[in-house]
């Protein structure tokens, strides 16, 4: 142990230092200013002896207070721990690592909070297009411009916005991360300077001569250690003030992602009739259709399309027209089942999704509306207006064919109808691929 290791070398200085002295012992005289001397040295040894036992244990119980605090930050503790391991004291009770290792440990601990900060996920809006790809501008797409709802576009605004929020706060998180390292290494640079610190201290105790020089030693010591207790504090106040920005940074980006959601939402409901608009029953096709493909449910698509619409919008007014597409929606449409899909297609055209549903069941369930549409009122402006009737166009899912490919067939169902003098259901006919002819090879002879 170090503190062993200077008494020895305390007392072979002593012996050495006795044995120059040794030419005095020839005279009676000498003999007895050698004893005196001697009688000296041992003192002087046992004195300092006691001071360094007193020191060192004092140091000891101090580091080791530190190293348990449980007030104090783990950062103070490790270097509590640090330091007593560099002066060979054991602690009480675990923390048996080398001394060498210690300030990795601290740089690991320090490198995985900032990594902590930087790794914050940068959410990546499902809406917006990927970084790698150009993003298309606004107008360079007239099919798309013209087809997008006002919702849409505002969907694409918040997403903008988002982003640049996004790249914003990425920023600001990367600047607390510099802070925060910076700290970091402020603190690994101070407790390495402390080290030398007390590594001198030991050293010049172990030469102190005095109490004088001792206390001189130990106030340098206590100013050292009061040194290394603000830096710590500080750097607790800055993870403390990081770490409720970062709460701030998480709140703001929680209610921007509200918004979008919010937005998304709107841009997914036809806002006039509150059903579900074209893109969500896209999206719903998309999904039924995959279902049907794999379970091989029955899907059935009506596309419904009110009859001689102008005429009312000309005879009542397009505020009545309004009203009466309205009523559809929420008086008559509203009779099929809560699983088929009703959705606003377009002006007054509407598409139904109904899974599950065999032909048949779809024009069941289609001329449930035709009779709900013929028994209701709808009420606009004190009067009692009789809904029009509509025609439709039936497909059912085949296996293997497209979504849009569907969409066409009931729209030739639909124009059929109308064709054969609305008010009318048609059905288009399931496509069945043609059988394979019997008896043919396949031109390799088996
Ligand atoms: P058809 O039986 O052939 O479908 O005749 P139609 O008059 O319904 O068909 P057409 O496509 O010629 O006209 C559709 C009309 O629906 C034209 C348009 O003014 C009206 N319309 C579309 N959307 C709305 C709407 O939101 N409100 C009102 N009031 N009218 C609408
Ligand atoms: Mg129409
Ligand atoms: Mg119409």
């Amino acid at each position: 142990m170090a503190q062993n290791e200077s008494e020895a070398d305390r007392a072979s200085a002593s012996k050495r230092m006795l044995g120059l002295l040794d030419g005095l012992k020839r005279t009676s005289a000498g003999i007895v200013i050698y004893d005196q001397i001697a009688r000296l040295v041992e003192e002087q040894e046992g004195v300092q002896a006691r001071v360094d036992h007193t020191y060192a244990a004092l140091l000891h119980l101090l580091l080791d207070a530190y190293a348990r605090d449980p007030s104090a930050d783990h950062i103070t503790r490790l270097n509590a721990r640090l330091i007593q391991l560099r002066r060979g004291f054991a602690p009480a009770t675990g923390g048996a690592v080398p001394s060498d290792k210690l300030d990795e440990r601290i740089r690991q601990a320090a490198a995985g909070v900032a990594a902590h900060v930087a790794e914050k996920p940068r959410p990546e809006p499902a809406a917006a297009p990927k970084a790698t790809a150009p993003a298309p501008k606004e107008d360079s797409s007239k099919t798309v411009v013209a087809t997008e709802s006002g919702a849409l576009m505002a969907e694409r605004r918040v997403n903008n916005a988002y982003r640049l929020h996004l790249d914003r706060q990425r920023d600001e998180i990367d600047k607390l991360q510099e802070a925060l390292a910076k700290s970091v290494t402020d603190a690994l640079t101070q407790n390495r300077e402390f080290g030398a610190l007390l590594q001198i201290e030991l050293r010049a105790l172990q030469q102190a001569e005095g109490d004088k020089e001792i206390e001189q030693l130990r106030q340098i010591l206590v100013g050292g250690l009061e040194e290394l207790i603000n830096g710590q504090r500080s750097l607790d106040t800055k993870l403390h003030r990081t770490g409720g920005y970062l709460k701030l940074i998480k709140a703001d980006s929680e209610r921007l992602h509200e918004e979008l959601h919010k937005v998304r939402l709107l841009s997914l409901t036809d806002e006039f009739t509150g059903l579900p608009n074209r893109r969500a029953f896209m999206r719903r096709l998309l999904d039924e259709t995959s279902r049907a493909q794999r379970y091989g449910a029955p899907l059935a698509l009506a596309m419904i399309d009110l009859d001689e619409f102008k005429a009312i919008n000309d005879v009542h007014g397009h505020a009545a027209g309004d009203a009466i597409l309205r009523c559809y929606a929420t008086e008559v449409l509203t009779v099929l089942r809560h699983h088929d899909m009703v959705s606003r297609y377009g002006g007054e055209e509407f598409a139904v999704l109904l899974p599950n549903t065999t032909q048949e069941g779809a024009a069941a369930a289609i001329t449930k509306v035709r009779n709900r549409a013929l028994e209701i009122r709808c009420e606009h402006q004190n009067t009692r207006l009789a809904l029009p009737t509509f025609s439709t166009g039936i497909a059912m899912y085949t296996p293997g064919e497209s979504h849009t490919d569907l969409i066409d067939r009931a729209d030739r169902a639909l124009y059929r109808a109308k064709r054969l003098g609305r008010n009318r259901i048609e059905m288009e006919l399931t496509v069945v691929p043609p059988p394979r002819p019997q008896g043919l090879t396949n031109g390799n002879g088996s």
